[in-house]
């Protein structure tokens, strides 16, 4: 077999969280003893760690391992990153779209590391407010490039499911350093993502 992806999940944590799921479960109503639902807080207790395994992963080192001498010093794109993370305040998923662009300062960092670092922020619980800035200051912080932008386009369950039950807004947060602070630049970054 060339290749196998294995899945690790810490036992205790699943056993714990397995345990409060039945109970959040039959305290919403339903019988956790009938077939379908049999399974499903170990697979929930799995899938929340699944979905905040950002926590323990480091930004940081994943932009580190990647980084190379070079001196090209136009812009750098990378648009339509896909993006699925929780929202903090009511546990309920946000999804949508990142646009990443920054000019290296001497470094280059491969491609893949952008939607990499992109999902250790997202697999956390959230706000898109924060996320932006994590995004921008850890390329910022740690490339430190001659400008960094980062635009976040996402849609929030939170409010299409409930709240104002609106199905067909999407929130925009958006966030620049460096070069993209003058206007020219930004609006160059903003034409090429089609903004
Ligand atoms: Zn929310």
């Amino acid at each position: 077999m060339p290749y196998k992806k294995f899945e690790e999940y810490n036992m205790q944590v699943t056993d714990d969280v397995k345990d409060r799921y039945k109970n959040i479960i039959e305290d919403l109503g339903e019988d956790t003893t009938r077939d379908g639902l049999l399974k499903t807080p170990e697979r929930a207790a799995k899938a929340m760690q699944f979905l905040t395994q950002g926590y323990n992963q480091d930004p940081v080192e994943i932009l580190k391992s990647a980084m190379f001498k070079e001196s090209y010093n136009e812009m750098v794109i990378v648009k339509d990153i896909e993006l699925y993370s929780l929202c903090e305040h009511h546990i309920l998923p946000f999804f949508g779209k990142v646009h990443i662009a920054y000019i290296p300062n001497g470094q280059i960092v491969g491609l893949s590391k952008l939607p990499r670092i992109v999902d250790v922020f997202s697999r956390r619980l959230q706000v898109q407010e924060r996320l932006t800035e994590q995004i921008l200051d850890c390329i910022n912080d740690t490339l430190k490039p001659q400008g960094v932008a980062v635009v976040i386009e996402a849609a929030h369950m939170c409010m299409m499911m409930r709240g104002v039950q609106k199905q067909n807004s999407t929130t925009t947060t958006s966030g620049f350093r460096g070069q993209f602070e003058k206007i020219e630049t930004r609006n160059e970054f903003l034409k090429l993502i089609g903004k």
